[in-house]
């Protein structure tokens, strides 16, 4: 438990959250501030800042979780689809430091965008820069 966390306050009950699903190493429960009705997070128990911090087993519960959670969350608000993501780094709009994933409720005509609404579109690369990047993802 890392200490000034507000979700690790959650998981540990110290303060209250409006708790949806549990497993061993994950919690579910309803954002405070909710984009749509039903906006929900899913965080590992353990306090981990980045995704990529979460160890495999554990990223993998989170992620099961999520799966049973989309259809669940979707159904409880009447719901037509649900953004699922996270702001994984500052940059990337990450403002509590405890990996957690967004599902959040969408329906017909809400108004909101898409996942490519969220950065401004790159200059269209050549296809040897997106080799290249492939292969450096790749750890070629
Ligand atoms: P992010 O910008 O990805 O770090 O999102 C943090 C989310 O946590 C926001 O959607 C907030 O509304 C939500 N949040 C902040 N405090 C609480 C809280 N006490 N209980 C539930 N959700 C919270
Ligand atoms: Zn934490």
């Amino acid at each position: 438990m890392a200490e000034d966390c507000i979700f690790c306050s959650i998981v540990s009950g110290e303060i209250p959250g409006r708790i949806v699903a549990e497993t061993d190493h994950a919690v579910a429960f309803l954002d405070a501030n909710p984009l749509a009705p039903g906006h929900t997070l899913v965080v590992p128990k353990q306090h981990y800042g980045r995704l990529s911090d979460v160890p495999g087993d554990e990223a993998a519960e989170l992620f099961d979780a999520v799966h049973e959670l989309s259809a669940a969350v979707e159904d409880a608000v009447d719901a037509d689809a649900v953004s699922i993501g996270i702001n994984d780094g500052e940059a990337a709009g990450q403002e509590i430091p405890h990996t957690h994933v967004h599902l959040v409720p969408r329906f017909d005509g809400d108004g909101g965008g898409s996942f490519h609404t969220i950065s401004p579109a790159s200059e269209s690369p050549t296809d040897e820069e997106l080799d290249e990047i492939a292969a450096t993802i790749r750890g070629d």
